[in-house]
C-alpha cells in the first residue's frame, strides 16, 4: 500500500503536480517517509502518543512507514494496553492521511489534539473487530485513552 500512497513527491516526479512540498510543514518534498515520520509535525503526533516510553526513538527507527509497521514492537504489558498498542501504528498512519487530504483537499488546518483525539478514537472503534478485543472492552472506555493514555500505555510489567 505504502508504495502506491500518492503523496506528492511521487505526483511530482510523474509531472501531474508542480509542487511536490508537505502541506503540514512547507518545508520539505512530501515522500511517505516525511509525511508519515519526519516531517516535524509529524513528529509531534508521535510524540504524544509514544514520548513517554523509554523506547520511543528506537520504535521510529526504521523511518519508513511500511518498515515501521513490520518491526513494530511488542509492549510489556497486559489487557487493553497490548491490544492498544497493536493497533496503534496503523491508526497514527491512517489518520495522518486523512488529516494530509483535508489540509490538501478542503482547506483544513492542522490540529494536534484534534489528531491525537480522532487517532484514540480510531483504536477504539477498531478494537470492535475482534471479538476478544470487543470483550475486553467491556471493562473500559474510551475516556481512559483520551485522558490516562500513559496509564494505559505502559512499558512495564
Ligand atoms: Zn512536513
Amino acid at each position: 500500500m505504502w508504495g502506491r500512497t500518492l503523496t506528492k513527491g511521487k505526483l511530482f516526479e510523474r509531472g501531474i503536480i508542480d509542487n511536490p512540498i508537505c502541506v503540514l510543514c512547507n518545508a520539505a518534498a512530501e515522500t511517505a517517509c516525511h509525511l508519515f515520520v519526519s516531517c516535524p509535525f509529524v513528529q509531534l503526533v508521535w510524540d504524544a502518543l509514544i514520548g513517554h516510553l523509554d523506547r520511543a526513538t528506537t520504535v521510529l527507527q526504521p523511518a519508513e512507514p511500511r518498515s515501521i509497521l513490520s518491526a513494530w514492537p511488542d509492549i510489556n504489558t497486559r489487557g487493553i494496553g497490548e491490544d492498544i498498542w497493536r493497533v496503534l501504528p496503523y491508526s497514527v498512519l491512517w489518520v495522518l492521511w486523512t488529516a494530509r487530504n483535508e489540509i490538501v483537499f478542503c482547506q483544513g488546518t492542522f490540529d494536534l489534539r484534534g489528531i491525537i483525539k480522532r487517532i484514540k478514537c480510531m483504536i477504539w472503534a477498531w478494537l470492535d473487530i475482534n471479538s476478544q478485543r470487543r470483550n475486553l472492552k467491556k471493562d473500559h472506555q474510551v475516556t481512559e485513552l483520551l485522558q490516562g493514555w500513559e496509564l494505559v500505555i505502559r512499558d512495564q510489567w
